[in-house]
């Protein structure tokens, strides 16, 4: 078997490590590190690596990857796990996106061994895991106040990749195209099949994305066989395939009240919400542009001219526009 080398710790068939991978120092000297659990079956297969809290304040996929953990503990399994739930150890101490200096972590790949906090974490987490790697899946959520349905990102047009992606059985399967500097772009770049999961808001344990998130891993690894493949067929409903998506914002300020959930379809010209002033004198009907489904929801009543109200994903080309908010693109 080939050899396996991770934090200079050589793993060997059949061995579950726990690592920590030295980040930085903190103000008062204590050591910073990065959780790494390494899980070897004995036999040959895929080496698959489980990332989450990239962004420190997304912290539905730490739970999810420890439910996995706790499944693949008890299997055999064929190949090796490699998970790292807390990405941004920094942030996520800090319950931030960001690091200490507001630079995104998912931003700064490959990274550089003498650039920002940021660039230098990027540089180790690609030197040491994800170089080592056949596949990857790396666990997000919306961001503060903004709830996404339980989602894949992934880019469609690689064959692999989709069929990797299917095999998740998220509720809704975005083509997405990666963006530079994230941890997805240089995945692809090393030619290593990534998924980007999207579930929840930021900073919180929410049961059924979890769920979805775990149910999904489980599935995927199935899939490229490092669990045996289940002979029943699931009975899960099969994704729906989007081919992008927009974001409906708000004409003005003032208070906005949702009418439609997460994951619903809608139609065209379908209200979906109304934006008011406080005495209802006011009111403006939001109304869907293209008809599609929801794929992410805004939970804060109060906006501004501008904000993002409702996301939707939209299945027919040529019916949507490609919106470049930060957010919502892993
Ligand atoms: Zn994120």
């Amino acid at each position: 078997m080939k050899k396996l080398k991770i934090l200079g710790r050589t793993i060997l068939p059949g061995e579950t490590i726990n690592l920590e991978a030295e980040v930085a120092k903190l103000y008062d000297s204590t050591d910073l590190t990065m959780p790494v659990k390494i899980i070897r079956g004995e036999k040959e297969g895929p080496i698959v690596f489980l990332s989450a809290a990239i962004h420190g304040d997304e912290i539905n996929g730490v739970e999810i990857i420890r439910e996995v953990l706790k499944i693949i503990e008890r299997k055999k399994i064929k190949g090796t796990i490699i998970a790292v739930p807390i990405v941004n150890v920094f942030g996520f101490n800090n319950k931030s996106r960001y690091l200490p200096d507001r630079r995104d972590l998912n931003r700064s790949f490959p990274g550089s061994e003498n650039g920002s906090l940021a660039s230098r974490m990027a540089k180790i987490f690609m030197n040491e895991i994800i170089s080592k790697c056949t596949h990857g899946i790396d666990f997000h959520t919306g961001a503060i106040h903004r709830s996404n349905h339980p989602q894949i990102r992934a880019d469609l047009s690689c064959k692999e990749t989709k069929k990797f992606a299917k095999s998740f059985r998220a509720p809704i399967i975005v083509d997405s195209q990666t963006r530079d500097g994230s941890l997805r772009e240089m995945a692809r770049r090393k030619g290593v099949i990534t998924l980007v999961f999207e579930g929840g808001e930021a900073l919180r344990f929410e049961d059924d994305v979890i769920t979805a998130g775990v149910k999904g891993c489980i599935s995927a690894l199935r899939e490229i066989g490092v669990l045996p493949k289940l002979k029943l067929v699931s009975n899960r409903p099969k994704p729906i395939m989007a081919l992008g998506s927009y974001w409906i914002r708000s004409p003005k300020g003032g208070t906005f009240k949702l009418k439609v959930k997460n994951g619903q379809m809608v139609k065209k010209n379908q209200v979906i919400g109304e934006v008011t002033d406080p005495l209802g004198t006011d009111v403006e009907l939001i109304r869907v542009h293209n008809s599609g489904y929801i794929l992410g929801i805004n939970k804060l009543p109060l906006v501004t001219q501008g904000e993002a109200l409702v996301h939707i994903a939209t299945t027919r080309e040529g019916n949507y526009k490609k919106d470049r908010l930060m957010d919502s693109v892993d």
